[in-house]
Order: structure tokens, then sequence, then C-alpha cells
């Protein structure tokens, strides 16, 4: 079964790199083409993607999923198109002295790579499978696309939409479980762009590396956020509660545990408490509020909370219409602030990727700086504070995929912006300019002029003087 899949994949792919070839260079009237009709097809059918992501969900807001995954998509597919000319332009680059004025000349060219695939995760489908491939189409590839079997209707709806809206030698879906992931990943394409856990990039980038694809690796991690004495931290809470509640907490870039000054720990926990409680009065029939992707993501988010009490964690739930979570199948969890932290805790050491929220404490910052570096690089790092140089320290003193400061999340809606991780929270990026490079070839082009540049520089056997010569001012 896994083998006529991988069969019909192994068909796509020759066919689309077949076609990829036919097209060199594949021209941008065409590449511009294809991102309008990306564009269009998220305008006309955004409303059935978002009522089949709250399906896949249990519960989901449509506007919520509009702003997430329609909108702001359809919006970088914009991005795509104003900048991409540029982007594409060869660049002139220097040759060494006295080259030039004979006549050599020296260029960067940004090639397509060919097909590249595209694994996507559940939690937000559509963004993260969408997203990726308006740059792909940009850098003029063809692509061929693995969506989340965890969200199973938008899956099916994706692929019969870039059925209707491409040809199959453009771009194809293909759907199912880990088996076909695996499968995929072990395909020979020209780059693979994977969005998932830090456990399975591990997995893709070996299948990856038995055909030597490149690939670009935005996984997770446990993104700190730093609070400096300074901080508002009544806004500071409201701008956490934001960035945690939005898809409860399912989100790779979410503020993962709160590190406070040991004299604040209470008025930040209090920020969060109400800046939740202004959002979301209520939760189970609360539309905006999202519910956990599966019964095995609620429960794993379960056993983090009892784990946590159990090893001696003051819990705090914000439930502010006091709402009865036990007899409801709606997978619905408030946000459970943990308070006392320690560092057996499950919570300390895994990806929380839900509404849960430890709060540790420090001292000095110093220490904050220094626990944030004995562990995984995270793939964002956030500073609330209006002490420039205690921010500017905490920059510069850690080491994180990106940065918000004074804010959680925003930094990855910035268009212009790379996006991606650093170690185990990733490699490669994509968005900004590096987006289209992560996806071209830098291919260098150098023409010699009609000279004998060779012998001029003294590479020319035999070797003599000019060699001599050559060699002393390259070592002067
Ligand atoms: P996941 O790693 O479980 O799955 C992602 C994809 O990998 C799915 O399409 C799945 O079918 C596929 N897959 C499963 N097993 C595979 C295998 N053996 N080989 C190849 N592919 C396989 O991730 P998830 O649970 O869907 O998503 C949550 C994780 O994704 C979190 O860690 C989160 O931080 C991360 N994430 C990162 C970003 C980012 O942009 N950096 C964005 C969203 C989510």
């Amino acid at each position: 079964m896994v083998e006529d899949r991988r069969a019909a994949m192994e068909a796509v792919l020759r066919k689309q790199r077949s076609a990829h070839h036919q097209m060199r260079p594949e021209p941008m009237n065409l590449r511009r083409d294809r991102i309008e009709r990306a564009i269009t097809l998220l305008k006309k059918h955004g409303d059935d993607l978002c009522k089949v992501m709250a399906a896949d969900f249990g519960n989901r807001s449509p506007l919520q999923s509009m702003i997430t995954d329609i909108a702001g998509t359809a919006n970088f597919g914009k991005y795509c198109l104003k900048n991409m000319d540029k982007w594409a332009r060869a660049e002139k680059r220097h040759v060494q002295f006295p080259l030039g004025l004979l006549g050599a000349k020296a260029e960067v060219r940004y090639e397509p790579k060919g097909v590249v695939g595209i694994l996507s995760p559940w939690n937000f489908p559509v963004n993260l499978s969408f997203g990726p491939l308006m740059q792909v189409f940009a850098a003029g590839n063809r692509a061929m696309i693995k969506p989340s079997e965890f969200t199973e209707k938008t899956s099916l709806l994706t692929k019969e939409l870039i059925e209707e809206y491409f040809t199959p030698d453009e771009c194809a879906v293909f759907t199912g479980g880990p088996e076909v992931a695996a499968a995929f990943s072990e395909l020979a394409f020209d780059h693979l762009v994977f969005t998932g856990s830090t456990a399975t990039g591990r997995k893709v980038m070996e299948a990856a590396s038995k055909n030597l694809v490149p690939v670009t690796l935005e996984l997770g991690g446990k993104s700190p956020v730093f609070m400096g004495e300074s901080a508002d931290f009544a806004k500071a809470g409201e701008r956490v509660a934001l960035g945690k509640m939005m898809n409860a907490g399912q989100i790779c870039l979410a503020p993962d545990y709160l590190y406070v000054p040991e004299s604040k720990v209470d008025e930040a926990i209090h920020g969060v408490w109400e800046g939740t409680a202004a959002m979301y009065p209520s939760l189970l029939d609360n539309e905006d509020y999202a519910s956990i992707v599966t019964d095995r993501h609620f429960d794993r988010l379960q056993a983090i909370v009892a784990d946590a009490r159990d090893k001696g964690a003051e819990v705090i739930e914000v439930n502010p219409a006091n709402e009865d979570f036990s007899n409801t199948n709606a997978r619905k969890m408030p946000l459970t602030i943990l308070k006392n932290v320690s560092e057996d805790m499950k919570a300390m050491q895994e990806e929380i990727f839900g509404p849960v929220l430890p709060v540790k404490t420090y001292a000095d910052i110093d220490e904050a700086i220094d626990y944030v570096n004995q562990h995984d690089r995270p793939l964002g790092l956030y500073y609330f504070g209006q002490d420039s140089s205690e921010g500017e320290k905490v920059l510069s003193k850690t080491i994180s995929g990106g940065v918000t400061v004074n804010d959680v999340l925003f930094h990855v809606s910035m268009d212009d912006l790379p996006f991606g991780g650093v170690g185990p929270s990733g490699m490669g990026s994509y968005h900004g300019v590096e987006g289209f490079r992560e996806f071209s070839h830098a291919r260098s082009i150098y023409t010699q002029p009609k000279i004998d540049v060779a012998k001029l520089g003294g590479f020319k056997p035999p070797y003599g003087a000019a060699t001599e010569k050559a060699v002393k001012t390259m070592m002067k």
C-alpha cells in the first residue's frame, strides 16, 4: 500500500522535474500567475477552508482562521508578487584586480532549484502549506505538498482545490498518515521544507540526507518570555495572554514560559489572568476559543499539569465564569498557570504547545539569561521592559530564531523578516528575501576575457617568474 503511494509520488516528482527542465528559465509571468491562482483559491474558498478547519479542531473560530490562515497567507502572496522581480534580479559581483579592466565579469543568478517538497503540520494547516508555496513559486519551482493527517478534512479540501487550480506538474498534494509522510520525506526532491516538531524534524533530515536533499526545518521548542523589572505588567500580561490563548496555545512561537523578577511574580500572573479573562470571559461555549486538536494532544496537556501539581507547583486556572470542564468532550482547556515550577517537571522539559503557562522567577536577569543559554536554542524569544540596556543585554547574550520586544509572536507576521529557528528549533528560513533565496540556487557565473588570464596570473606551467610574482602579491 505505502509502496504504491511511494511509486505514485515518485511518478509525479519525475513529471514535475521534466516539466521544469522543459520550461527553463521558468518565466516570471508564469510564476506570478501561479501565485495569483493561489491567492484566488484562498479568496474564493477561504470560508470553506475555515469551516473544515473548525470541523477538524472540534472548534476553531472561523474569524481567527480567516486572519491566521487565509487573509495573512493571501497577503503574503501579494508581498511576494510585489517583490519577486527585485529578488530575482541577477547581482553583479566584484572580480579581483585587474580582471575587471581586462573585461572579466562575475554575477550571481538566483535560479529555481526544481521541485520542492512541503511537509506541513496541523496547527495552521493552510498557512503552513500555502505560505511556503508562495515563495516556492516566486523562486520558479514546482511543489509537492504533504499536509498533516490530524487535520484530515482540511488536507482533503486542500488537495481538491489544488487539483482545480493547478496542473499536477505545477503542484500536487498527497494525503496520508506518518507512513506516507516518511515515504514523502525520502523522495529525491531538489529541496524539502518541513514544519513540525523537532523529533520528526530529525527523522526528516535523516531521510533527506540519503539523497542529499537540502532541507528547511521549521521546528518548535520552548520560547521564553523575559519580563524585566521595568515592564508594564498589566500590558505585558494582556499581550502574553493573546499569544498564549490564540489557537489555544497551539502555536510554534507561543510564549512557552515566563521568567519574571521574584518580587513581581504575583503582579505578572495577575496581568496574564486579567488579560485572559478580558478576552475570554467564558470558554466552553465561546467560539473564539479553539479546542485542543485531538484527545491525544489533550491528554498530554492534562498530564503536564498533573505532573506539575504532583511535584509541588501551584496550579492557577483562569476560569472566569467558573465553568465545569470535567464533563465535556469539547477538548477545551482553560489557561493553566503553573507557579513554583522546577526542572524535574514535564512542563519545564517539553514544548507545551497548549494553554499551560509555567512561571519561573529570577533574582537577577543574568540568571534567566544563563538558564536559557543552558537549554535548546528557542524558536522565539520575548523581552518586556522599558530598560533598553537590559533588553539589549538579553538579546545580545542569548541566541534564538527570532525576537519580539514588548510583545510576543509579532515578528512572524512581518513579511519582510526571515522566519526560522536555530539549532534544535530549526534551520534555514522563509519570508523576506531570505525565503526566495532559500528556494533558489545562487548560481555563480564568471565570464573570462579574451586575454590569456591563466598565463598572466602565473597559473599556467611552466611555473616561473609570473607564478612567484602572483604568490608574493597574494601573500602581501
Ligand atoms: P509533527 O512533527 O508531528 O508532524 C508534522 C508533519 O510531519 C505531519 O504532516 C506528519 O504527517 C509528518 N510526519 C509524521 N511522521 C513523520 C515521519 N516519520 N517522517 C516524515 N514526516 C512525518 O508536528 P505536529 O504535531 O503536526 O506540529 C506541532 C509541532 O510543529 C510543534 O513542535 C510546533 O512547534 C511545530 N511547528 C513549528 C512551526 C514553525 O514554523 N517553526 C509552525 C508550526 C508548528
